[in-house]
């Protein structure tokens, strides 16, 4: 199937039109039109490749919403004009125990990224979101239900998961004190999906800047990091802290926020930190961990939660050929929370 998108030829040029290939259906496929894209960091990142690992032609996009235009012969979930979604993760092996648990974005030989990555049969590259169209094998597409706006779902498929997944891993419920660094794509989903667990959410930052829009996303509180007397107050009061900050930063300031065997878990950063100190860890047995999207089982969960809970992101709709201006603004911190494509703007090619 012939499509288009906009896409990266090389770390140093702008996205930009770009003609290619969709594979044709195979049995367990199911083709879409994609609809809306969310704008991710990690779309920015690898088509700088700033992580060293970015193929070329690069399509970013992996919060993916769209409507089914066609299902390979042995697809049973999914038929022509449902609404449906597509994360970060296209397949896996599904036979390993990671994949048998759902767990498949720990699969032992590795999930297939959405882009920059190979097709496990032909070794085809991987194409993302920002396109018309595409193919995924049923297994690792969503349903996206009813009561879910879907002009604004998309960035459920990343920063959703992303924060959702810890929240179950850790077994936040009602009661317990979530604490977020960072209040971006990530750390406003992860405030409000902590809030809707019931769990009493802080807001960590630098200034006081923030504090209507953290209050207003549902956190109790805004905590002044740079305020040693409040953050002295705070010491072990804790049960979780989400760091959603994606550069290399500081995490010393928040170790001892947590209480005794709490856990401070990475979902931004990829690569090195500032130096952490093992004191705090030490003396309060306390945890640092990492933490990357979720299975498609918790998912599937996330969004069917999402849906109960009227739990939505925040988005500025974009046009596919403002994304260059759009990339500009998310590494100045200019928006609030994700950039959404409309692809309807993606002109035929
Ligand atoms: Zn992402
Ligand atoms: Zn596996």
């Amino acid at each position: 199937m012939k499509t288009f998108g906009f896409a990266a030829q090389s770390n140093t040029t702008p996205l930009a039109p770009f003609e290619f290939e969709r594979r044709d259906l195979r049995a367990n496929d199911v083709a879409m039109e994609i609809l809306y894209c969310g704008v991710c960091h990690s779309d920015l990142h690898q088509s700088r490749n700033d992580w060293g690992f970015a193929t070329y032609p690069l399509v970013p996009g992996h919060e993916i919403v769209g409507r089914v235009t066609a299902v390979g012969s042995d697809v049973s979930r999914y038929k022509v004009g449902d609404a449906v979604a597509v994360g970060c993760m296209v397949d896996s092996c599904l036979e390993c125990d990671q994949c048998r648990k759902g767990r498949e974005q720990l699969c032992r030989k590795g999930m297939t990224q959405t882009y920059a990555d190979k097709d496990r049969i032909t070794c085809e590259p991987t194409y993302g979101g920002y396109s018309k169209h595409l193919v995924c094998r049923e297994e690792f597409v969503l349903k996206v239900p009813d009561g879910l706006d879907i002009a604004k779902a998309a960035p459920l498929l990343c920063a959703g998961i992303t924060t959702y997944s810890p929240l179950r891993t850790w077994g936040v419920e009602a009661g317990n004190r979530v604490g977020v660094v960072g209040l971006g794509g990530l750390g406003h989903m992860a405030v409000k999906l902590a809030a809707a667990m019931g769990a009493e959410v802080t807001v960590l930052s630098r200034t006081k800047d923030k504090e209507a829009d953290a209050l207003a996303l549902g956190a109790t509180r805004l905590l002044v990091s740079s305020d040693p007397e409040a953050m002295m107050a705070a010491g072990s009061s804790f049960d979780l802290i989400i760091d959603t900050v994606p550069v290399k930063h500081d995490i010393n300031p928040y170790l001892p926020l947590l209480d005794i065997d709490a856990t401070l878990v990475l979902v931004g950063q990829l690569g090195l930190l500032d130096e952490p100190s093992t004191l705090p860890l030490l003396f309060g047995r306390r945890r640092i961990a990492a933490s990357p999207i979720g299975g498609i089982a918790e998912t599937q969960e996330m969004l069917d939660f999402c849906a109960a809970k009227g739990v939505l992101p925040e988005v500025e709709m974009i046009r596919m050929d403002e994304i260059n201006h759009a990339f500009e603004r998310m590494e100045r911190a200019d928006v609030r929370y994700r950039f959404v494509i409309d692809m309807a703007t993606l002109a035929g090619a």
